[in-house]
């Protein structure tokens, strides 16, 4: 008798979870629309060109006294790849270039609010077009995108041009350099704080001098840099630099001069 009861207790229970398992197969909701890269980009206005003062060789500014030197033109030290191995990009001539192969470099320090210095430059003789020319990009916290571009020659959507926060911010004005010359960030960063849920209590903001030109102005970022949909918010109080390694085919870029201020 016992275990005839047992039986009926195993059977019902299969049967629920049978039928259990049938309804949630049975429920369909409306599936969500893909978002394309195309719904955050946008083209018009376009930053107004503005020719930054003249970069005198001699007049080089290498880092403060109480900077992080991240690089000093010698060595990568400071740096490593994805995987936490060896940063494998170029160094030569006091410079370092990008080697796409290599993928992106992530500072081993991390970081929390900052003052960051780089410099940097597309071949003269850079090929392609779009976001296919001398892109890379300079990740804060490695989440949020300041772009490196080549718009000095061309356009394209004006929050995707250099000196934008990716997809969210387009520079106030565009000082590029032409190809061949150096061009100068100067980024201040301010950390995010975040509620006990998880939201932003205060967003993380950056400032943006661009050869000497302000092209972002404390600007409060509304998550993380996405190609493709919208900025999420990422509880992440601190985190290093990381340098980007686009996968397009136009000639790589280099890089110099890079310091960083820890407020
Ligand atoms: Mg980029």
């Amino acid at each position: 008798m016992k275990k005839q009861f047992n039986c009926l207790i195993l059977v019902s229970m299969l049967l629920a979870v049978t039928l259990g398992v049938q309804s949630q197969e049975k429920k369909e909701y409306p599936k969500q629309m893909g978002m394309k890269p195309e719904m955050t980009e946008w083209w018009d206005p376009q930053p107004e060109r503005v020719t930054p003062g003249e970069a005198n060789k001699n007049a080089f500014q290498s880092a403060p006294s109480d900077a992080i030197v991240l690089f000093d033109g010698k060595d990568l030290s400071k740096w490593q790849n994805s995987e936490g191995k060896a940063a494998g990009w170029r160094v030569h001539d006091g410079v370092v270039t990008v080697d796409k192969s290599k993928g992106d470099i992530i500072t081993k320090g991390e970081f929390k609010d900052f003052q960051l210095h780089l410099e940097w430059s597309v071949p003269k003789d850079i090929t392609g077009s779009g976001q296919g020319r001398g892109n890379s990009g300079v990740y804060l916290h490695k989440l949020y995108e300041v772009q490196i571009l080549e718009t000095y020659t061309q356009e394209t959507y004006s929050n995707g041009s250099a000196g934008s926060i990716y997809k969210q911010s387009a520079p106030l004005v565009n000082p590029s350099r032409k190809p061949g010359e150096w061009n100068v960030y100067d980024i201040i960063f301010t950390a995010p704080t975040f509620t006990k849920d998880g939201n932003y209590r205060t967003p993380p903001t950056v400032t943006v001098q661009f050869n000497g030109v302000l092209v972002q102005n404390h600007v409060a970022l509304q998550g993380t840099t996405e190609y493709i949909g919208l900025p999420r918010t990422v509880v992440q109080e601190t985190g290093p630099i990381l340098l980007q390694s686009h996968a397009d085919p136009s000639e790589p870029i280099s890089f110099r001069n890079i310091w960083i201020r820890e407020l």
